[in-house]
This record gives structure tokens, sequence and C-alpha cells, in this order.
């Protein structure tokens, strides 16, 4: 190949038309969820295995063409969206399952497979991949690991970081890095998989990857509960994680706000309670054969309740009012859309402190925006809070658009006081990357810097996010 050649009719020729999306179908690629980043590409192609793709990005790097690989693009920061001449390279064709082994409690996938196809391929093995987000029909299992995903799960099984064993991606050159291990234990060196998660496809593209599984529960219950204050849901955590021996896989809050924004949005949407509460947590317990989880469960709430860190429980009864609960936490991030277009913060702290954080939090955005709401809820076991601020009831969908910067830096001013992160689970993307850099200290910046100069030298992964 000589540089003379139009580079693009050359990755034309690789993947073929089949391969190459044009015109109106390109609008969903270069259209984010909240159509805060609208994007531009060169071409957008969908190549079909590893060994084309390489092909592919050892051309863009003869001629220094940007890629921006995409997965299920449901990343909330910008981070899938090129903006200028790029190479989208969507990996929603390479979804082969290579390997499921319950012996090794691992499987192998390609990256384009979808997390709920990964999860259902390991629930016919009769194992169980944990990770569990709102968007899981969606998202890829690159992409996944990509944004480093959190979710519902974390507190048991951790977040996705930690649920790998082996990756293969295809570097800024165009090589083949086959880094595909089913060892749990490897001390032979840098663990260099870890530079690819959460590296947001600025190192390379995650092409394939030996993911963890684990023993499905036998038994589960699922608990809402109805708390005074934020700060007996804290408590009612801790009481609950030492009450069950680490039976709690999920822990989630949400206030009441978020309640009322889903029974006015999602049709069919219920509240379990028939009274009104300022805040609810959602819990669920997990176990093998042999605990009474049931019984677990009524003592720990009893011991709640005299305590008076809850007002009001639910116990789902079956599968389907279990789903009934877990659609009311999965459903709020859709409801507030339908609000106007609010200031989204996905924040963590140490989980002690969350009422706190909660209490200064709406000091600071009251200070800018009175009439403004707060919607807060998120994965209180992990100090994860996702800080929704959205416009008064029935000002204009836009309300909050001239004050969005003055709002997201007062709430981070706040999140710095308790040595918190801006991005708890979504990123930096093109979204946070000012913030993140007044944040991290010098060093860390220059080491992040060197890191990505030495795998990516002309600077052509996905430019222009997270650095
Ligand atoms: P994309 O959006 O396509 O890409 C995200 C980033 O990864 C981009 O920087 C992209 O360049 C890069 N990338 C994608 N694929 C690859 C690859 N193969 N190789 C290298 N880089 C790649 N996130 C959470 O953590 N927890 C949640 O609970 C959660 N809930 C959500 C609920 C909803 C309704 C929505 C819309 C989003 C939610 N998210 C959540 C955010 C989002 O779903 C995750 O960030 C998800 O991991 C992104 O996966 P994706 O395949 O859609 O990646």
């Amino acid at each position: 190949m000589t540089k003379s050649t139009d580079p693009f009719k050359a990755i034309a020729n690789i993947v073929s038309d089949k391969n190459i999306i044009t015109n109106d179908d390109q609008t969903p690629y270069l259209t984010e969820w909240r159509q805060r980043w609208p994007g531009k590409a060169a071409m957008i192609i969908t190549p079909e295995n590893t060994a084309q793709l390489s092909q592919i990005v050892k051309l863009c790097a003869a001629h220094k063409i940007p890629v921006t690989p995409q997965g299920g693009n449901t990343g909330l920061v910008g981070g899938q969206i090129p903006s200028g001449p790029e190479l989208l390279v969507s990996m929603k064709k390479m979804r082969t399952i290579h390997e499921i082994s319950p012996l090794d409690n691992c499987m192998i996938v390609d990256a384009g497979l979808t997390l709920l196809e990964a999860q259902e391929a390991a629930k016919e093995q009769n194992r169980l991949f944990p990770l569990s987000i709102g968007s899981e029909g969606s998202c890829q299992i690159g992409g996944i690991l990509s944004t480093n995903a959190g979710g519902v799960n974390v507190l048991r099984y951790g977040n996705s970081r930690d649920l790998v064993l082996g990756l293969e991606a295809v570097l800024p050159n165009g090589e083949i890095w086959n880094g595909i291990k089913k060892l749990r234990k490897d001390n032979t060196g840098y663990d260099l998989k870890q530079l690819f998660i959460g590296g947001e496809g600025t190192l390379g593209i995650i092409t394939k990857a030996a993911l963890k599984l684990y023993p499905v529960p036998v038994q589960t219950q699922t608990i809402m509960a109805a708390c005074p204050h934020p700060q007996a849901v804290i408590e009612l955590l801790s009481l609950m994680q030492s009450g069950s021996g680490g039976q709690i896989s999920s822990f989630e809050f949400m206030e009441r706000l978020c309640i009322d924004l889903v029974l006015r949005h999602v049709p069919n949407s219920r509240d379990p309670f028939s009274d009104r509460f300022p805040v609810y947590a959602l819990i669920e317990l997990s176990a093998g054969d042999g605990d009474d989880l049931e019984s677990t469960a009524q003592t720990l709430l009893a011991s709640a309740m005299e305590k008076g860190l809850i007002a009001d429980a639910v116990i789902a009864a079956n599968d389907t009012q279990r789903k009934e609960l877990w659609h009311l936490r999965h459903t709020i991030s859709g409801s507030l859309n339908g609000e106007g277009i609010g200031v989204r913060n996905d924040v963590s702290v140490p989980t002690s402190v969350i009422p706190q954080f909660l209490a200064q939090g709406e000091q600071a955005v009251k200070k800018i925006s009175p009439d403004a709401r707060i919607a807060a809820f998120g994965h209180v076991g992990d100090g994860n809070v996702h800080y929704d601020i959205i416009p008064a009831q029935g000002a204009p969908k836009n309300a909050l658009d001239d004050i969005r910067d003055d709002l997201e830096n007062a709430v981070y001013d706040v999140i710095d006081r308790f040595d918190g992160s801006i991005s708890a689970e979504h990123g930096i993307g093109t979204h946070k990357r000012t913030s993140m850099a007044l944040r991290k200290s010098p060093t860390e910046m220059s080491l992040m810097r060197a890191i990505k100069k030495a795998i990516d030298p002309d600077g052509i992964m996905n430019p222009g996010k997270m650095l």
C-alpha cells in the first residue's frame, strides 16, 4: 500500500460495501443518548473480525487517520462520538462467543457481543456474568470494559475491571495484542489489560475478552425499604451488610422525586407503598442453598425498624414483583429526560459522607438556581450518586442551559471537599476532560500522557477524548 492511494478507498476494499454505513443510516452512530454531542465522521465501518480490523488500523496509522471505536453507543460522556474527519469503527458485527468453560468459571467472547447476550449465554451454562446496568440490552462487552462500567452488582462482584481475566486488542499501529488468558493468578509484570479497561478507546480497540463467571445464586430476596432520611439509608446498609454476613449483592437508593417521575413518565409503573417517604433503598440479598435467606431478611428488617432506620418495607413475593421493583430503579434515568434537559452528574464520595454531600450539594445548587429540582439516586453501596439537576416543574425544557457549567462546577466543588470523584462510572469522554485535568495532580496527568504517547505516539486513537 503506497501513501498516495486514497486510504478510505483502501479501507472500503478491506471491509466490502456491506460493512460500510452510508447516508441516513449513519445518524444513529453519530447521535448519542442525550443528544449533546452531535457527531461527524469521514467514514463508518462495521468490521467482521480482528484480522480485518488490524489491517484497517494499520492503514489508518500509515495515513494518520483518527479512529473512534464505538460499541453500543450508550456512553454518557460523548467518548464514542467522532467530531471530524475520523474513521468510526462500530464493533457490532464482532459478536462470536468463543468459549464458555464452567470448570474455569470463564467465558471468552468478542467485544461486540451485547452485555445482555453475554449474561444469557453464561446463564445457559448455569453460570452468572454479574455485571448489570440499565443499558445492558444495547451496550457491548468492549464498551463496558472501555468505560469500566459499574452498575448494580458492584457491591459484591466489583466493577468491569474486576471481571476480566484477559483481553485481545488492536493497537494504534494495527498490531494485534493477544492477552487472552484464563488465569486468576499471573504476576508476570505489568497488568497491561488494565490500561485498556477504562481507557475509553484511547489506547486501542478491544476485540475479545476472557470474562470471569460466578455460580448463579440459588435464592434471592429483593426488598424495597422506605427510610426517613439519607443517614438512615447509610446505617441500614451497614446493618444489613454485617447482619447478613456479606449476602447483600445490590443496595441502591432513590429520593422521592425519582419515584414521582417514574410514576409520571413510565406507563404501568406502580408505587409499592401507600404513603410517601423521603428516600428509599432497593436491596437484594442472594445466597446458595442451605441459608434461610427469607428469615435473614425478615430479622434484619425488624431490627432496622426498631432502630428507626426504616419506616416501611416490601419484600418481593415472586419474580414478577422483583422485576417490578427493579423496573422502578432502572427507569429513573429515562424518566428524567421527560422533565427537560438536565445537568446529569455521576459522582462518588466515601459512602459514610453521602448524607453530607447531598445536603451541601443542594445548598450549592439552590444558590445558583433556587427553583431547580434535584433527583439523586444511585449505587449507594459504592458511594456512587447519580446527582441529576432538572428544571423546575413547568419550566422550559432548556431552562438550565445557560447555567449548566455553573451548576456542574458547583457540584464538583462539593465533591472536592469530600475527596470524591467527578466521574464514578461514566468516564471522561469529551464531557469531563477539562474538569478531570483540573483535578488530577501534574504527576498523574504526566503519567497518563506518557502512557498515551508510548502506545499511541501519533495520537490517532479516539483523539480529543479523556486526555
Ligand atoms: P459506547 O457508548 O459505544 O462507547 C463508550 C466508550 O468506550 C467510548 O469512549 C468508546 O470509544 C469506547 N469503546 C466502545 N467499544 C470499544 C472497544 N471495543 N474498544 C475500545 N474502546 C471502545 N454505566 C455504568 O457504568 N453503570 C450504569 O449503571 C449505567 N447505566 C446506564 C443506563 C442507561 C439507560 C444508559 C443509556 C447508560 C448507562 N451507563 C451506565 C453508561 C453506558 O451504558 C456505559 O458506559 C457502557 O459501558 C457503554 O457501553 P457501549 O458499548 O454503549 O459503549
